[in-house]
């Protein structure tokens, strides 16, 4: 197994790829790749991305079937059930390197940004769950500066960051057994942020790496 420096850089390549338009989905899901991968994987890196639409791990990081272990789910939060799928890669596979990746744009962010100043109400008990795990971020963004004079753009462009560092922080501390992988050095959490604009991801907190 690679070490989370050596997976880092192979996921930076591939998004170099896909930002410039060179990715080749046939090579990496060839019928002679999914039958290589029928025994088992070994996937080299965890992405924990954002359900959003516009921001499929494996197409932006131009990797293939059995390459990475991918989480979605809306504003990228981490939940006990994150958690589990992060150990789970971590115990079964051994893979070294957790990605937390918010993005540019990102509707939950903006969802709970409007519930914070505009009062905007949430539709259900389980939106308002999600929205709730955003929250602390973007108040930490927000601060005490007055509502009305919020630039709402570049409050919502640092909140995605912030949510970032967040769980990626969260994730660092969430287990005894992923605390432990940091420690020995087998494993990093780091935290990117990619580009719906420029299709570029960038690694904005390697605090493990
Ligand atoms: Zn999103």
């Amino acid at each position: 197994m690679m070490t989370a420096a050596e997976a880092l850089s192979r996921l930076r390549d591939g998004n170099r790829r896909f930002a410039a338009g060179q990715i080749n989905l046939e090579t990496l899901a060839s019928r002679a790749r999914r039958d290589a991968l029928v025994d088992g994987q070994s996937p080299f890196a965890t992405i924990l991305g954002c359900s959003d639409s516009r921001v499929p791990a494996e197409i932006v990081f131009d990797q293939g079937l059995g390459d990475l272990f991918v989480i979605r789910v809306g504003g990228n939060v981490v939940a006990p059930s994150q958690v589990g799928s992060v150990e789970f890669a971590a115990e079964r596979f051994g893979t070294p390197l957790v990605v937390v990746m918010g993005h540019t744009q990102c509707g939950v962010v903006t969802a709970a940004f409007e519930s914070i100043v505009d009062g905007a109400g949430d539709a259900s008990r389980s939106l308002r769950s999600l929205a709730d795990r955003v929250r602390p971020a973007v108040l930490s963004v927000i601060g005490s500066r007055p509502h009305a004079s919020l630039d709402r753009r570049a409050v919502i462009g640092e909140a995605v960051r912030a949510n970032v560092r967040v769980a990626a922080e969260h994730l660092r501390h969430a287990s005894a057994l992923l605390e432990r992988r940091i420690l020995d050095g087998g494993m990093a959490v780091v935290g990117a942020e990619y580009s719906i604009e420029t299709g570029a991801v960038d690694f904005f907190d390697l605090t493990t790496l």
